[in-house]
């Protein structure tokens, strides 16, 4: 059983609010065939989408069966569409490219049963409307009233107790009019039919119940009800305990396929753009990643060209241009005569190394160090003293050369310069053959 308390429906749109319902009242018998009449636009539609929950309500409340649905929550509306209404529209609206069997199935993917049993029940409802033989045609295959009783087939399978029907015969010749008529007075023998039409005389001839609407209010109702349950009744609401909507995941797995496959042409483009993506991205990265790769080894062979030289002395020369700089930016007094100490902070910046212990530990660790270098060449401050016959056929020195020394005098600096203009140097080791000896 149905109550409707006071239920208002407010449509908003653009600065202009419509009033759909205004403040109806009614109760529903738990098996009748109740028709709802009146001029368009009077709010029969929004009636039934409210009982049905597809829509919401602004105001008021509806009790089924001894349950507020104010508390309702998402959850419990789309159980209450699933188990206990069954709904019936004008323009049908069946899945054109799916065979009606598949159309009544579908209502009952939702209910979480075996798809066997889904096949069963869906061929049985089929059977009652009389369209057993019918069952693999697609729904333009159809005439109008066969497939207005695949969307009754489609109401009734979930076994419902509310079956509301939207004009369900205004696309339909009077024949098959009555046809779906006496169907649908059928049906309203175990349960509510609530029915909208625009047909007063099917209305009359077919249904236990007229209510007029008319501008958002019922103007009359020819069997109302005053909602006071027999135990009859209390027995079937207690019968009719809250059932859950669920899918399995298989269910949801097959569908979602199927779904894919009958609009193939756009699953294929979608993966095809999506492969672009992709693939450009992959493309980006292998080029860059090639890329850096080729400049880190540029990098590497280039610089292998200049050796790293580790002499005895060396000479921080950064610090001592810093030092020359810093001495140099200093304000003073001018009475102030300032000492600065130029040569000896640059000559501070010059070290020693350690060479002896370095090249021990060099030798010692040859397999350690073997993967880092190419090679080690070691020089002696001993060089050869070599002299040639020079143009004007005197004798002259050609190695060490004397060059530097002789512009920029003698320091320990100068000659380690000298020494690296030294023409004569040791020829770079053959790495691979050395390697090839020691195997
Ligand atoms: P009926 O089915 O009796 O012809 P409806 O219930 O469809 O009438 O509509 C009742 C009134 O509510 C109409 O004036 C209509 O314009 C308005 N209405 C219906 N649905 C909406 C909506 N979604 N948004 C705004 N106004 C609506
Ligand atoms: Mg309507």
């Amino acid at each position: 059983m149905i109550e409707i308390k006071k239920i208002s429906k407010v449509y908003k749109t653009e600065g202009f609010s419509q009033k759909a319902l205004d403040n109806v009242s009614v109760n529903f018998r738990q098996h009748e065939f109740a028709s709802i009449l009146g001029p368009s636009g009077s709010g029969k539609t929004t009636f039934l989408n409210i009982i049905g929950g597809l829509d919401e309500y602004t105001s008021g409340d509806i009790i089924v069966n001894e349950v507020s649905t104010k508390q309702f929550k998402d959850r419990d509306w789309d159980s209450y569409r699933n188990h206990r209404v069954g709904f019936i529209f004008q323009s049908y609206n069946l899945i054109s490219h799916q065979t009606i069997l598949k159309n009544v199935e579908l209502a009952l993917t939702l209910s979480g049963i075996s798809k066997k049993e889904r096949k069963g029940k869906a061929k049985r409802a089929l059977k009652e409307v009389g369209l057993e033989k019918h069952i693999n045609k697609r729904p333009n295959q159809l005439s109008g009233g066969q497939m207005q009783r695949v969307a009754i087939a489609r109401a009734l399978i979930n076994d419902p107790e509310i079956i509301l029907a939207d004009e369900p015969t205004g696309a339909l010749d009077s024949d098959t009019s009555v046809q779906i008529m006496e169907l649908l007075k059928k049906i309203s023998k175990n349960k509510l039919v609530i029915m909208v039409t625009h047909n007063p005389e099917l209305a009359e001839k077919y249904s236990s119940r007229i209510i007029n609407i008319k501008d958002g209010k019922i103007v009359s109702d020819s069997n109302p009800y005053d909602g006071k349950i027999n135990t009859k009744e209390q027995k079937i609401i207690a019968d009719n305990k809250f059932k859950k909507t669920k899918m399995s995941f298989l269910t949801a797995l097959s569908l979602s396929f199927n779904n894919l496959m009958t609009k193939k042409a756009r699953t294929i483009l979608v993966s095809v753009a999506g492969s672009i993506g992709i693939i450009g991205i992959a493309l980006i990265l292998s080029v860059s990643t090639g890329f850096q790769n080729y400049v880190d080894s540029i990098q590497e062979d280039t610089l292998t060209s200049y050796p790293l030289t580790i002499q005895q002395e060396s000479a921080d020369i950064t610090s001592a241009l810093l030092s020359l700089r810093s001495g140099s930016n200093e304000k003073g007094d001018s009475n102030e005569v300032k000492e600065q100490q130029t040569i000896t902070s640059m000559l501070s910046s010059v070290s020693t190394n350690d060479l002896k212990s370095f090249k021990q530990y060099l030798e010692k660790n040859n397999n350690k160090i073997e993967n880092d270098v190419s090679n080690i060449q070691y020089s002696y401050s001993v060089s050869p003293n070599i002299y040639t016959i020079d143009a004007t056929n005197k004798l002259a020195k050609l190695n060490p050369s004397n060059l530097f020394s002789s512009i920029m005098g003698n320091n320990s600096i100068m000659n380690s310069y000298s020494s690296m203009t030294s023409i004569y140097s040791q020829m770079v080791d053959n790495r691979d053959e050395r390697l090839k000896k020691n195997n």
